[in-house]
């Protein structure tokens, strides 16, 4: 499935340098959703809590999933905050 025009223009990411880079990834997914334009897939934690109130991620792996909302193309956050790693992805 090929991008249209509301999703041709997102973002991506091939590899988060940092872990600054992810959390202003994960607000500017967070503006995708609620701008209308996309929906919310999946996720293991929610958009609001990559982080805890003590700063501590939710988890070693943290992935997200979102759709156009137009021609339904999903798109995949994952970031690896142990190791370091992941992206913002086409596909899943
Ligand atoms: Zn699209």
């Amino acid at each position: 499935m090929s991008t249209c025009d509301n999703c041709g223009d997102i973002k991506l990411i091939k590899l988060f340098r940092s872990p600054y880079e992810y959390l202003q990834c994960i607000k500017y997914i967070r503006a995708l959703i609620e701008d209308g334009g996309f929906e919310f897939v999946e996720g293991n934690c929610s958009l609001d809590e990559v982080k805890d109130k003590d700063g501590c991620w939710a988890d070693d792996i943290i992935y997200h999933v979102i759709k156009c909302r137009m021609c339904g193309q999903v798109y995949s956050c994952c970031c690896n905050t142990y190791r370091g790693g992941g992206g913002f992805m086409k596909g899943r």
